[in-house]
């Protein structure tokens, strides 16, 4: 098991810690962490074709057409760096996208080894969501309640600017959340279906989340050969 790629696909809602446990648990497990909406901001910022398609859609909180998503997310897993397997976060998001991706890593002779799906509930995720706050320097993140900055506005780490992100904002964030529970809790039910899908309780403290996680991996697909020491 150790030398076949590890496929880890990191599930929750917006809000439920999911980038920051991904981060993480791909460094530990030596996969790269690929994150759909991370690669759509790219694009965004670079103002490619694909950013300015995927641009109206990000800004509503709706999700980015399947067809373009898909293509995206493939053409990043065919990168060198990701020949041990990689941290899908973000990705898949509806059920035609899980069915793409379960046949394109097939053609590779690779499939998914685990779901974890980190559970949050709903008035938890919005009070979450509505204060966080991002560093525009180092991407560090802040929350007005759990985790203020020292100073307002300012990041602890390397002193850049803080700034809340378009979609965070209270009206966008709940309709992330419909869209998320509307669209993406048939993605659970599909990897459930399989027998991949494993629930963590995402109310514990950043750390037992992570050690959740790791015991979840190791459990499925055993202690990688890419992975720390
Ligand atoms: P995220 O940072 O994962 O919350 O993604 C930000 C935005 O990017 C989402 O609200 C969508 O507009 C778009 N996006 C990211 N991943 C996907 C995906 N798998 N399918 C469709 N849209 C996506």
């Amino acid at each position: 098991m150790a030398s076949s790629p590890v496929i880890v696909i990191l599930m929750g809602p917006p809000g439920a810690g999911k980038g920051t446990q991904a981060k993480r648990l791909a460094e530990r497990l030596g996969v790269p962490h690929v994150a759909s909406g991370d690669i759509f901001r790219w694009h965004v910022r670079q103002d490619t074709e694909l950013g300015r398609l995927a641009k109206p859609y990000m800004d509503r909180g709706d999700l980015v057409p399947d067809d373009v998503t898909i293509a995206m997310v493939i053409d990043r897993l065919r990168q060198p760096d990701c020949a041990h397997g990689a941290l899908l976060d973000g990705f898949p998001r509806t059920v035609p996208q899980a069915q793409a991706l379960d046949e394109r890593l097939a053609e590779f002779g690779w499939c998914v080894g685990l779901v974890p799906f980190i559970r949050v509930n709903e008035e938890v995720l919005i009070r979450r969501l509505a204060g966080r706050w991002i560093c525009r320097k180092c991407g560090a993140v802040y929350h007005s309640e759990f985790r203020p900055p020292s100073r307002p506005g300012v990041c602890d780490v390397c002193g850049g600017p803080l700034y809340q992100r378009e979609d965070d904002k209270p009206e966008t964030a709940k309709r992330r959340l419909q869209v998320y529970f509307e669209r993406t809790l048939p993605v659970l039910v599909y990897y459930e279906r399989q027998g991949l899908l494993v629930e963590i309780d995402g109310e514990q403290d950043i750390d037992e989340v992570h050690q959740a996680l790791w015991r979840a991996v190791v459990m499925a697909v055993g202690t990688p050969a890419t992975a720390e020491a």
